[in-house]
């Protein structure tokens, strides 16, 4: 099924799912050395966008794919600092997207991560150039979030083991 997103409020979000958000948030922004970051949310829907939508530029961004499958995050180009996570997640699943994506945060702040310059004498050299980019981007995103593994794992429990949590 093809899915269309959409931001939410973190009001709709189990109160699980923020904890272990905001912690691993935390987490690896100290890590990986970045300044304030913040969280945003959306969800998965079957209805097309408008074309109204199409022309806001956060609706255009979480709807367009990168990568394969289904996007559980996002970090725009043009807003760097906001983490976007989908709201129906589990804590483990919000724990290694943040992780995911904060990397993705850290790219836009180095240099070697910079976008490859366009040859403007050869489309397919720049295209490709573009997608090997792309792709070593999610390779080192996930590459972070697999290094990870324990911390997300104890976020998870920790929020999961709260009496105040809703064991999602
Ligand atoms: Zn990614």
């Amino acid at each position: 099924m093809i899915e269309w997103y959409r931001p939410v409020d973190a009001s709709t979000v189990a109160t699980a799912t923020q904890k272990a958000t905001a912690c691993m948030l935390t987490y690896a922004k100290e890590d990986l050395a970045l300044g304030p970051l913040c969280l945003a949310w959306f969800s998965a829907s079957p209805t097309p966008l408008t074309l109204d939508e199409w022309l806001n530029p956060i609706l255009r961004d979480l709807n367009t794919h990168e990568v394969e499958g289904e996007r559980t995050g996002c970090v725009r180009a043009s807003d760097p600092t906001t983490v976007w996570c989908r709201a129906d997640l589990t804590p483990r699943q919000a724990a290694r997207t943040v992780a995911h994506e904060v990397r993705h945060a850290w790219h836009f702040t180095q240099e070697a991560w910079k976008s490859p310059a366009p040859d403007y004498g050869d489309a397919d050299r720049t295209i490709a150039r573009h997608h090997e980019w792309r792709t070593s981007r999610e390779r080192d995103s996930d590459a972070y979030a697999d290094s990870q593994e324990a911390i997300i794992e104890a976020v998870a429990l920790s929020v999961t083991s709260d009496a105040g949590g809703d064991g999602r």
